[in-house]
């Protein structure tokens, strides 16, 4: 059981309720008060006990709410009020979840602070193309990077350290700079051809992706995306001719294997 006046930062994972871990399942149960994502699934949230207080605090870009010293103060009073305190994150709660500034909040009030993680984004996304992010030989390197730029401000990312063609980049975030993810890796060193799929809304009923070549990925950014969150996959390993292995699905047999 929780003890009251602890704090848990909760991993809901991609967003189907079957991709929670138990801890995490457990976690949502015990919980007095959640405080939850934008992107955490409504299908995650009713697996509170009735009675636990649901806090929205959600932000996804554009469209403000609280912001995170508010969310910061939230949670440690909770806490400090004895409360069973669950901050239920989307995917990994310490994969650009701001984690840093709750744990630092929570410690610098005495507020014991714990992590519960989640399944991340580029899992799923991968599970929802029926690829591995990985492939021997060609794929060696898996990098996560945030691709979210305040509008109008170029990212400063260091763009030829990312251009490695023996790497997987999966690019959080990156909906809106998609243009320039593409301009700068291509002016970096990667080749136009280089594959990318896009997976929108991965593990949820409404998944959708699609597969594209670098020089090609703004088009298909505009055109194909809906609002659901996105995340961009780049590398030799993510190449196309795979059918989607959801449920039921088939699994093409032409899939790059990295065994
Ligand atoms: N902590 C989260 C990431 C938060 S950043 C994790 O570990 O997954 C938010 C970004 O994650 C979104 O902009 C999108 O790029 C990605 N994302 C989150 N859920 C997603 C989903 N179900 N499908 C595709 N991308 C997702």
């Amino acid at each position: 059981m929780i003890e009251p006046g602890t704090v848990w930062l909760v991993g809901a994972g991609p967003g189907d309720p079957e991709l929670l871990t138990r801890k995490a399942e457990r976690l949502i149960r015990e919980a007095g008060v959640i405080f939850y994502d934008a992107l955490v699934g409504g299908e995650v949230l009713d697996l509170a006990t009735p009675g636990t207080r649901l806090v929205h605090v959600g932000k996804r870009s554009g469209r403000h709410s609280k912001d995170q010293k508010t969310i910061d103060r939230l949670i440690v009073e909770a806490a400090l009020a004895g409360e069973r305190v669950v901050r239920l994150k989307g995917g990994d709660p310490s994969i650009f979840g701001r984690a840093t500034e709750e744990l630092e909040a929570c410690r610098a009030a005495g507020v014991p602070v714990r992590i519960c993680p989640g399944v991340t984004a580029a899992s799923a996304a991968a599970a929802g193309i029926g690829a591995s992010l990985t492939l021997r030989g060609l794929a060696r390197k898996l990098t996560f990077v945030t691709a979210h730029a305040r509008a109008g401000e170029e990212l400063s990312l260091d763009w030829d350290r990312l251009a490695d063609p023996e790497a997987t980049l999966a690019v959080y975030m990156g909906k809106a700079a998609a243009p320039m993810v593409s301009a700068r890796l291509i002016e970096a060193g990667l080749t136009g051809d280089t594959p990318v799929a896009l997976v929108e809304n991965a593990s949820l009923p409404n998944e959708r992706h699609f597969h594209t070549r670098l020089d090609l990925l703004p088009l298909a950014a505009r055109t194909a995306l809906g609002d659901g969150p996105a995340l961009i996959l780049i590398g030799q390993a993510v190449s196309g001719g795979s059918i989607p292995a959801r449920e039921g699905a088939a699994v093409s047999t032409e899939m790059a294997s990295d065994s």
